[in-house]
């Protein structure tokens, strides 16, 4: 663990940020008011073009971004990861540059096999980019995850730490990890508990109750809404909080139905769901899915937006104004 990190060993460098969305806006801006060189790189005529032109960066097509950059920040989706490699790159990059990541997924699954003399690092913050963006502005910063892959100039480590500190990451948590260990811990959470386990858990409570008669609105409030003030105390306290805040009914509840529902069979498939993460199941199945153009992730997606709890939501959400997402809290396209 670090966290007297400083950007020292970048303050000469050249950053060349690939991909504005939410970690690459985020990291961009973040990097930038640290006092370090950034220039964009993107697809001409893409969405995120304006919009990093707007916000004052130099914006470049990819491979002129590269070509005179000191570290390549790849922050495109990790689907698009493989072919900007090879087609952005491979040949462009400076010898002895490195190659940044936020999530280990290419790297670690054999997708994208980086030329050897460059650094390949990564800096995975916890959380979306737009609270990576909204936490530096208040003077913190969002924990960050740093591993060392290939370290061809003996300063791989000190670049991680310097674009980890760079965004405002060394103000709160640095923790050393490796790719294999973000790669599939981070898989593992948004399948299991954060995105996969939390929507099934909302979804079939909220079947069970509207099944039995109960009111749809009723039960959107019971078990969505008031998800958040939970998981909110979750963050600020752990469990430990959010027993301190709820009812002693609750709480009697919480231990004698909680292990009802998810028990140790849940457990169990919970080691499945890793074991195809960590043997490349999970990575093959997905690559294929995204090759194939998508077909069953649309039908999945149309699903879970269909699903009758989205529709009294939309309704509910839209008489409670106060709730409606402003600009700097982006959808989250993942937890992690
Ligand atoms: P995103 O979908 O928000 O942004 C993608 C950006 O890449 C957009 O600016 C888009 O215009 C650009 N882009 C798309 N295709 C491109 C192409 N072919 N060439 C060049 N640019 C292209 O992505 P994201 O969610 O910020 O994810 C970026 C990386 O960060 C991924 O590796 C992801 O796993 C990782 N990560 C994301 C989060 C998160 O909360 N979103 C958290 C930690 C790590
Ligand atoms: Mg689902």
């Amino acid at each position: 663990m670090s966290t007297a990190a400083t950007t020292d060993a970048l303050k000469d460098a050249r950053i060349a940020v690939l991909g504005y969305g939410s970690q690459g806006s985020a990291h961009a801006k973040n990097l930038r008011d640290s006092g370090l060189d950034v220039v964009v790189g993107l697809r001409p005529g893409g969405a995120s073009w304006p919009k990093a032109e707007a916000d004052g960066f130099v914006v470049k097509s990819p491979a002129e971004a590269v070509a005179d950059a000191d570290l390549i920040a790849v922050l495109t989706p990790d689907m698009v990861q493989p072919t900007l490699y090879t087609e952005s790159i491979e040949q462009q990059a400076k010898p002895g540059a490195a190659l940044l990541f936020a999530h280990g997924f290419n790297v670690h699954f054999g997708e994208i096999k980086p030329r050897d003399d460059l650094d390949v690092i990564l800096v995975a913050p916890k959380g979306p980019g737009a609270l990576v963006r909204r936490e530096f502005e208040r003077g913190h910063g969002v924990p960050c995850l740093y591993a060392v892959h290939h370290d061809a100039t003996g300063h791989a480590l000190d670049k991680a730490l310097a674009y980890a500190a760079g965004l405002g990451g060394a103000r709160a948590l640095l923790i050393e990890t490796d790719f294999k260990e973000e790669t599939e811990t981070d898989l593992f959470g948004e399948q299991a508990v954060l995105c996969g386990g939390a929507t099934e858990l909302v979804q079939k409570g909220f079947e069970v109750l509207t099944e039995a008669g109960y009111k749809p609105e009723v039960a959107y409030y019971e078990v969505m809404h008031e998800l958040k003030l939970i998981v909110d105390l979750f963050y600020e306290g752990g469990i430990a909080r959010m027993l301190e805040f709820i009812s002693e009914t609750a709480q009697y509840g919480d231990y004698v139905s909680g292990p009802r529902v998810i028990d140790d069979s849940t457990k169990a498939r919970m080691k499945d769901v890793l074991k195809d993460i960590q043997d490349g199941t999970f990575a093959r199945n997905w690559t294929a899915e995204y090759k194939a153009g998508l077909p069953n992730y649309k039908k999945f997606k149309q699903a879970d937006l269909e699903h009758p709890v989205e529709k009294v939501g939309a309704k509910l959400r839209s008489r409670m104004t106060w709730l409606q997402p402003k600009d700097d809290a982006e959808p989250m396209k993942k937890a992690g």
